[in-house]
């Protein structure tokens, strides 16, 4: 079926003018807010000519606001933080005296597949133009830093020549397409989505029919049994099933996310074949294009929607109105019988080879160590690597006799194969380290966390995820995490402020998916932070009931 807006501008239901959202298949076409005005004013993906022809020869002074501070992001560049400003600063700062010349710019691996080739070019991009900078984001992502807006198109064309983009991997577009990392070699899969992703990237990314949507839209796709991609907070997610009649195939759920009003996704019940993956992708992409909401930036993600029409109308206007056909009805996935489902350690892979999953801390890399990495997988594997949702890298198809000695090549370089449950669970978003909306320190906080608790608790080898985020959005969901740290201004002990953070409990994906509880009035200063988390897990340990997470 065709997915354009004008095929769909009918109106549908009876929505005032006055009372509407925005959404364009109800005839809101007039641009509501800064965002929505510049995207009509000219598509984020045209960018990219006046980057390579204009920007990067003129120089930084030369950018139009509009594309620096908005359509850039299409092409996956945000301009990164003065070095120096402190987080009091963040919300009385306009955003010119925030940001800095340089920019960040986010590589997009779909499904979190690499070839050695690959990581090499980011090794290499890294070293000469990133300042050795390369963060594993928690959607499979790499980050630079420090990248000059002169070196932008040399970069496009070195990893384009390895078949990788920075198309959409921010701004108000399909984002990257997260897929299990153990896609097509796990001995326990359902379903291998790679083709599935594949498609969707195809149809969808650098598409202008789906290049302004009302926000971002985040796709998953796993077909493990540990439903190891956060599909729960994902806005589209197809998760592995075996259907009792139809066999292995994936089932829907669309509306999951974190940020202002976290949602976990609703399941529309429906079963979708591998083959038809892609067409119900688009389909749902398109709903969000059509009728997502754009009057107010803070109610423009898939979320609300699926909110106030609920499961049952989504899918039959997703039916009618987009697939023209009904989808056949499912079950939903089975509970995961595991709390880890990072991949660390070695395990066996179908073939008889071995998988080897390792921790970086909080996701943190170089350029220098990524060359290093595709060599112990060229020398150790076939050259396949993945990177995971938890910050976390795997090495692929390492013959028995290989694996002892690609753990210890790792290991060498402090990326430990069997790490403490205090590395292996703790996440850290950016923070103010790079990230304009910041108010605390994030990454280097995370790492020394780690080797507090280390220290402190030796025997704690409970599964425990601990994320911090450096401000109030979402971005290493803390709202999912057992300890999530959502950084702010707290007072110490003299009543000064000083970079801390508002704590949230209890939060969980997979088994008993669930948002973590904000413990009222419970704030920590970033200096008290061990003594706190210390507290809480030797309690825990003392306190908890037979069975109790
Ligand atoms: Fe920046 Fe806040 Fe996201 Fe962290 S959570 S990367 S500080 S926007």
């Amino acid at each position: 079926m065709s997915a354009t807006p004008q095929n769909s501008a009918e109106p549908r239901r009876k929505v005032s003018r006055h009372r509407g959202e925005g959404q364009w298949a109800v005839g809101h076409f007039t641009p509501l807010n800064a965002n929505e005005q510049f995207k009509k004013d000219d598509d984020g993906l045209n960018v990219r000519t006046r980057i390579e022809t204009i920007y990067s020869r003129r120089g930084f002074d030369s950018i139009d606001p509009a594309d620096l501070r908005g359509r850039m992001r299409w092409w996956g560049l945000y301009t990164q933080r003065k070095p120096g400003i402190d987080g009091g600063k963040t919300a009385v700062l306009e955003p010119e005296e925030l940001e800095d010349t340089y920019f960040m710019m986010r590589v997009r691996i779909d499904g979190g597949g690499l070839t050695t080739r690959q990581l090499r070019v980011i090794g290499e991009v890294s070293q000469e133009f990133a300042r050795g900078t390369a963060d594993i984001t928690d959607r499979q992502n790499i980050q630079f830093h420090w990248i000059r807006i002169e070196d932008v198109p040399e970069i496009w064309n070195r990893l384009e020549a390895v078949g990788l983009s920075t198309t959409e991997a921010c701004g108000d577009t399909p984002r990257v397409v997260l897929g299990s990392p153990v896609a097509g070699i796990a001995e326990d899969e359902i379903i291998d989505g790679t083709p599935a992703i594949e498609e969707i990237h195809r149809r969808i990314i650098g598409n202008k029919a789906f290049s302004n949507l009302p926000r971002k839209f985040k796709t998953a796709v796993s077909g493990s049994p540990l439903l190891d991609v956060a599909h729960e907070i994902n806005d589209i997610a197809f998760v592995g099933v075996d259907h009792p009649e139809h066999g292995p195939g994936f089932d829907l759920w669309v509306g999951g996310g974190l940020s202002t009003n976290p949602k976990i996704g609703v399941r529309l019940g429906a079963w979708v074949p591998l083959d038809e993956v892609a067409d119900v992708h688009e389909g749902v992409v398109s709903i969000f294009r059509d009728y997502g909401y754009r009057r107010l930036r803070n109610r423009a993600r898939l979320k609300f929607l699926v909110a106030d029409w609920g499961a049952e109308k989504f899918r039959r206007v997703l039916e009618e109105e987009y697939l023209g056909r009904r989808l056949v009805d499912g079950p939903a996935p089975d509970q995961p019988v595991e709390r880890w489902r990072d991949h660390v350690g070695v395990h066996r892979q179908r073939d008889g080879r071995f998988y080897v999953g390792f921790a970086p801390r909080v996701g943190r890399v170089d350029g220098a160590t990524l060359t290093k990495i595709a060599d112990l997988a060229e020398a150790h594997g076939s050259g396949r690597v993945r990177t995971t949702v938890e910050q976390k890298m795997i090495v692929l198809d390492v013959e028995e006799a290989q694996v002892e000695s690609l753990v210890e090549g790792l290991q060498a370089l402090d990326l430990t194969t069997s790490p403490s449950t205090f590395r292996r669970g703790t996440m850290a978003c950016t923070g103010i380290e790079y990230c304009k909306l910041a108010i605390v320190e994030t990454k280097a906080r995370g790492s020394s966390l780690i080797d507090e608790l280390e220290r402190r608790l030796p025997d704690f080898d409970e599964p425990i995820t601990i994320n911090l985020n450096g401000c109030p959005n979402a971005c290493a969901r803390i709202q999912v995490a057992d300890i999530g740290l959502k950084g702010q201004l707290v007072l110490d002990d003299r009543g000064e402020q000083v970079e801390g953070f508002q704590v949230h409990l209890g939060g969980a994906l997979g088994l008993e998916a669930g948002f973590g509880r904000k413990v009222r009035g419970l704030k920590v200063t970033s200096a008290e932070l061990p003594d706190y988390i210390e507290r809480v897990l030797k309690r825990f340990q003392a306190e908890r009931e037979e069975g109790e997470r």
